[in-house]
C-alpha cells in the first residue's frame, strides 16, 4: 500500500466521527501524491505525514456563563495548535452551534498550508466554540467571551498563538476577548488579530478576505485570457467574506447577482446593493428578507439555490460543504468559467473534481481566501513595530501577496506536470515549505 493510503487509513481509524477532518486530509494528501512519491524514503523515515496530521496539541474546555435570566449556560471551547514549524500558530475562532473537534481540526489542518502559502512566518491553528452569538444580547456575548478567554489565555500569546475572527467572531467578540486577555495577563500585546482600529487593529483587515479573493481571482482569469470586467458573479453567504468580495467585484466592473444566508438567498439582477447589504447584515444583524423588502429588483427564495443562477464566476463564501456535485453540474451547464472559494472547503470533493474535469478554473480556499490571514500577519507586524500603516499600504501589500500566491501555486502545479490544477498547486506549494522546516527542526 502506498504511504499516502496507509496514513489515510490510520487517520480514519484513529479519529472516528471526524468526517470533515478526514475529508480535508484526503484532499491534501491525494494532491500531494507526486511530491510524496518523489521523496517517499525520507518522508517515511521521518514519519512526516503522521507528524503533519497529528496536532501539536489540542485543548477542549468548559465555558460557563450566565444568561440575561440569571441561568448558567455551559458551552465547549476548543483550540487546536496544529503546526508551528514556520511561525506562531495562527487561525481564527469559530462561534457556531455546529462546532466540534473534527471541524476545528479540519480548519486547523487547512490553515497550515494556507498560512505557508502567504509567504509570511505563521503556523497553523484554529479554535472556537459551539456557542451561538445569534439572538444573544451584547451582555451575554460579553459574558461568554470573557469566560472563553479566561481559559484560552493560558495557551496563547503574541509569539506563541495568535487567534483571529471566523464565523460568528467579528469585531465585537474580538474586542471582548482582547479586553479579558489584557485583564488576566496584564500585558498589552498583539495576541489577537481583527482588533478594532482604536486598539491595534489594521486598516483593511475587515475587507481583506473578500478583497484578496478577488485579487487572486482576477490574476487567475488574467493568466487564462479572461478578466473580471462585465462578468456576472454568484456569491453565497452574506457575512464578512461575502460582503467585501461583492464590493471588490463591483469595483472591478463585474456584477454580483446573488447572496445567501443560512435560511435563504437573494437574486438581484440589477446587482447586489452593497451598502444596503451592509446595513442589513453588519448593522441590524437581520435576515436577507429585509434586504429583499427594501430592494424592489430583488427576489428572495427560501432554502438553497444560489448555484442554479446563470453566471460566469461563482464565489462560495458561506461555509464548508455548500457546493455539491449537482450544483457543479448546474454551473457547468450554465457556462461558468471560474470558481474561487472564499469560504473554507465550501466545495465537496466530487464537485471539485467535476468542475476541474470540465475545465472550470478552480481556486481552492486555502489560496483564494488567504488574504484574511495574510492581513492578520500584517496586523501582527504593525503591533510589533507599534506603528499603523495606511489603508492603501495594507491593501497594496495584500494585492501583492495574493498575486504572488497565485503564481506560486501555478508554478508548483507546472513543476509536477499538473498545469492548471490549482488545488494540487496550492497544496504542493504550501506543503513544501512546511516539510522542509519540519525536517530541518528534527523530531519534535
Ligand atoms: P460570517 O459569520 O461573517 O458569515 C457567514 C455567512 O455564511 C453568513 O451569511 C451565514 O448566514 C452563512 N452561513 C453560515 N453557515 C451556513 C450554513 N450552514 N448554510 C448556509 N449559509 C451559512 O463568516 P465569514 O464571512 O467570516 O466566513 C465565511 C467563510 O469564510 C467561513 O468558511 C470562514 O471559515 C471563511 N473564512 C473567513 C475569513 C475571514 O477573514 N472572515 C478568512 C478565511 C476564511 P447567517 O447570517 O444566516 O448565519
Amino acid at each position: 500500500m502506498s504511504y499516502v493510503d496507509e496514513v489515510l487509513e490510520r487517520i480514519i481509524a484513529k479519529n472516528p466521527a471526524e468526517p470533515e477532518f478526514h475529508q480535508a486530509v484526503k484532499e491534501v494528501l491525494e494532491s500531494l501524491r507526486p511530491v510524496i512519491e518523489a521523496n517517499e524514503e525520507t518522508y517515511r523515515r521521518e514519519a512526516l505525514l503522521e507528524r503533519l496530521t497529528e496536532p501539536d496539541r489540542q485543548f477542549k474546555f468548559r465555558v460557563p456563563w450566565v444568561d440575561d435570566k440569571g441561568q448558567v449556560q455551559v458551552n465547549t471551547g476548543y483550540r487546536v495548535q496544529f503546526n508551528n514549524s514556520i511561525g506562531p500558530y495562527k487561525g481564527g475562532l469559530r462561534l457556531h452551534p455546529s462546532v466540534n473537534l473534527g471541524i476545528i481540526k479540519f480548519l486547523g489542518f487547512e490553515q497550515i498550508f494556507k498560512n505557508s502559502l502567504t509567504g509570511l512566518p505563521i503556523g497553523g491553528g484554529k479554535g472556537g466554540s459551539d456557542f451561538d452569538p445569534k439572538g444573544k444580547s451584547d451582555r451575554e456575548v460579553m459574558a461568554f467571551c470573557q469566560s472563553f478567554m479566561t481559559e484560552l489565555s493560558k495557551y496563547i500569546g503574541a509569539d506563541t498563538d495568535v487567534p483571529a475572527g471566523d464565523i460568528g467572531t467579528g469585531a465585537r467578540e474580538i474586542g471582548y476577548m482582547f479586553g479579558q486577555f489584557k485583564k488576566i495577563r496584564g500585558t498589552y500585546e498583539g495576541v489577537l488579530t481583527g482588533k478594532g482600529l482604536a486598539y491595534g487593529g489594521s486598516l483593511a483587515r475587515t475587507e481583506a478576505t473578500g478583497y484578496g479573493l478577488l485579487y487572486l481571482t482576477e490574476e487567475m482569469l488574467k493568466c487564462n485570457g479572461h478578466d473580471m470586467k462585465g462578468k456576472v458573479v454568484c456569491v453565497s453567504g452574506s457575512g464578512n467574506v461575502a460582503i467585501y468580495a461583492t464590493q471588490k467585484a463591483h469595483q472591478m466592473g463585474a456584477k454580483v447577482v446573488t447572496v445567501s444566508d443560512s435560511t435563504g438567498w437573494v437574486y438581484d439582477p440589477e446587482g447586489i446593493d452593497v451598502e444596503l447589504l451592509k446595513e442589513v447584515k453588519e448593522v441590524k444583524r437581520a435576515r436577507l428578507t429585509e434586504y429583499a423588502a427594501a430592494r424592489p429588483s430583488a427576489e428572495y427564495h427560501e432554502g438553497r439555490g444560489v448555484w442554479s443562477v446563470k453566471c460566469d464566476i461563482a464565489l462560495p463564501c458561506a461555509t464548508q460543504n455548500e457546493l455539491f456535485l449537482e450544483d457543479a453540474k448546474a454551473l457547468v451547464a450554465n457556462g461558468c468559467i471560474a470558481v474561487a472559494e472564499g469560504a473554507n472547503m465550501p466545495t465537496t470533493l466530487e464537485a471539485t473534481e467535476y468542475l476541474q474535469q470540465n475545465k472550470v478554473l478552480f481556486a481552492p480556499g486555502k489560496a483564494a481566501n488567504a488574504g484574511g490571514v495574510a492581513t492578520s500577519a500584517l496586523e501582527m507586524s504593525q503591533n510589533s513595530e507599534r506603528l499603523s500603516w495606511t489603508f492603501e499600504e495594507v491593501d497594496s501589500k495584500l494585492q501583492g501577496i495574493m498575486v504572488n500566491i497565485f503564481h506560486n501555486l501555478d508554478d508548483a502545479a507546472k513543476r509536477y506536470g499538473k498545469e492548471g490544477d490549482y488545488v494540487a498547486g496550492a497544496n504542493i506549494a504550501g506543503f513544501e515549505k512546511v516539510a522542509e522546516a519540519m525536517i530541518a527542526q528534527g523530531v519534535v
